[in-house]
């Protein structure tokens, strides 16, 4: 089996055309997947205690390593969720368990853009299974370009989790709502500080943080449009998503900004927990 296993992952690729890279080394995941007897669709490759409450069982999912996530913002990006394993993710969202999102102040049903209603049944094919092993876990997202945290923050998880599991990930990109906390300083080198105003940015740049402003009546003071949200079109004259642009992480200094958007209900209620 391991050689087997050796053999798959040499034929990965690291660098060179996205669409190639993520054709082959997807095909490639697909067989791993069946070597191992795993769902291509979502393994779990991390459980353990919230960082976030020091008390809620929680898990580290991955999804879309073999086949394609349908998420038109993000593209076919490799799909990391942070959830509670024993609460079904729409109830601890809808309570505003801290468990997986701290103290966001979209938490508790106030207007996160999270569709989290939709995470029940990934949650309900995962949350009994055993985690894989770290190297395993690496070995599907190598050279795939990988959201952190399309579901909950990272920042409940060890920080030493992401940069194992990232350290062979073609690029990536995390958010967290937690920067202003202590222990939320560690994450600086992997996620955005997720910011709602212009004064919240300022203090996150103060801490060395890149910012990710989701803004409303007042326009950012610095920092360029999130590209997903423009009119620009990428080097194929196709809409830029994510995967296409891959800005939002912690290397380098940049701040990017994104409109407050999404259904009617989300952004009125998001519009509340701002005020
Ligand atoms: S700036 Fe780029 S990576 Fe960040 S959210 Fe927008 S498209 Fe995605």
């Amino acid at each position: 089996m391991k050689d087997t296993i050796e053999m798959i992952a040499s034929r990965k690729l690291t660098n060179g055309a996205r669409v190639l890279r993520q054709y082959v080394n997807k095909g490639l995941n697909k067989a791993i997947a069946k070597a191992y007897k795993l769902k291509d669709s979502s393994v779990v490759v991390w459980k353990g205690i919230s960082l976030l409450d020091n008390e809620t069982p929680i898990m580290v999912t991955l999804s879309g390593f073999a086949k394609d996530s349908d998420n038109a913002k993000t593209g076919a990006m490799v799909q990391v969720a942070i959830l509670p394993i024993h609460d079904k993710p729409s109830d601890n969202y809808r309570q505003g368990s801290a468990s997986v999102c701290g103290d966001c102040k979209y938490n508790g049903g106030n207007g996160c853009y999270v569709q989290w209603q939709n995470l029940t049944s990934h949650w309900n094919a995962t949350r009994s299974q055993t985690p894989i092993d770290m190297a395993l876990s690496q070995e599907l997202v190598k050279g795939l370009e990988v959201r952190v945290g399309s579901a909950g923050d990272p920042a409940a998880v060890p920080v030493w989790v992401w940069q194992e599991l990232l350290r062979y990930a073609h690029s990536y990109t995390a958010y967290t709502h937690q920067w202003r906390s202590e222990h939320g300083q560690q994450y600086r080198d992997i996620c955005m500080a997720s910011v709602d105003s212009n004064a919240e940015r300022q203090q996150a740049i103060d801490k060395g943080w890149n910012t990710f402003l989701v803004y409303d009546d007042v326009e950012p003071d610095v920092g360029i449009r999130c590209l997903a949200s423009s009119d620009k079109t990428d080097k194929d004259g196709l809409p830029y998503q994510c995967i296409t642009c891959m800005a939002c992480n912690g290397k380098g200094k940049k701040h990017i900004n994104e409109h407050l958007h999404g259904a009617t209900n989300t952004i009125y209620a998001a519009r509340k927990a701002r005020a």
